[in-house]
């Protein structure tokens, strides 16, 4: 079993890698994807634990958030080079953007008579990656909402009084980021995208590699429609649950049936 698509303590997931390495070998999967937004520093520990358990690989990976006609697509990046300067650099800038928009983001809530302690809000985003689930948390923590889609619904997401947005890079910056750094892109979760025709012809001349078709939440036929996109435009199908822990309870580690071949095309495509 196979899961490209994860998130840990260091962005919004609540396993710590070496947590989530675990469960993913006790799940049965065998080859895994650390995906944190913005951030690659889990990946030391899940490898070592991997190393630890034998017989499970561990793909670096990112998640990065993209802007395409005011619109938001992420990119996931596989078999990256961590250790890549400019990847690191890019990478520090937007984590920082994240803090500044948190803290915006903070005042709106005191604004609107749902205050948070800053403190705990700290605590519970820990290292890594600040993103709007650790706001979520808070909220219902707090008691301000009973639930973390209740927090987005009513509050965190776009048009809602305690949204800030926060730069994004465009979709060919993203893909160049990822190839300078020896790896591959693909597009996440694009059913719904808008105008993902379009997306794809951009990103394409830009090097994409893979759409995720095999995505956690969709069914058989949406996995059929989006397999059959990415063949036409030659692109490698992969996929992964986008586990975050209990940040996204209804989501398995490997919920998501991705086949083995998608690993070769796309480690083929990086050249490994
Ligand atoms: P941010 O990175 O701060 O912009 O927050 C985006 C993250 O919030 C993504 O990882 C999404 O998976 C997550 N997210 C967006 N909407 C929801 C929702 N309704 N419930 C739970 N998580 C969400
Ligand atoms: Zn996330
Ligand atoms: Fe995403
Ligand atoms: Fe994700």
């Amino acid at each position: 079993m196979i899961d490209l698509h994860t998130h840990s303590t260091y962005s919004d997931g609540t396993d710590p890698p070496a947590d989530l390495v675990r469960a993913a070998y006790a799940a049965g999967l065998r080859i895994l994807a650390l995906t944190d937004h913005d951030c690659t520093d889990g990946l030391p520990e899940a490898t070592a634990t991997a190393v630890e358990l034998r017989g499970l690989e561990i793909i670096p990976g990112i998640e990065l958030s993209c802007e395409h006609d005011d619109r938001e697509v992420h990119v996931l990046g596989y078999f990256l080079q961590t250790e890549n300067a400019e990847l690191q650099a890019r990478l520090a800038e937007l984590r920082q953007a994240r803090l500044t928009r948190a803290s915006r983001m903070l005042d709106k809530l005191d604004e609107i008579g749902k205050p948070l302690g800053r403190d705990r809000v700290a605590e519970i985003a820990g290292t890594g990656s600040f993103g709007r689930p650790h706001l979520a948390r808070a909220m219902m923590e707090a008691g301000h909402v009973s639930s973390i889609d209740e927090a987005f619904a009513r509050y965190l997401t776009r048009g809602k009084p305690a949204y800030v947005p926060r730069p994004r890079l465009s979709i060919p910056a993203a893909i160049a980021l990822i190839g300078g750094a020896g790896g591959v892109a693909s597009i996440a979760h694009p059913w719904g995208i808008d105008n993902l025709p379009g997306v794809l012809s951009v990103a394409a001349a830009a090097g994409l590699a893979g759409l995720e078709a095999h995505y956690g939440r969709y069914d058989a036929r949406r996995v059929e429609e989006l397999a059959a996109l990415a063949a036409g435009h030659g692109l490698v199908a992969t996929g992964g649950s986008d586990y975050h822990g209990a940040n996204k309870p209804d989501v398995a580690l490997g919920c998501a049936d991705v086949p083995i071949g998608s690993v070769f095309r796309l480690r083929e495509r990086a050249g490994r």
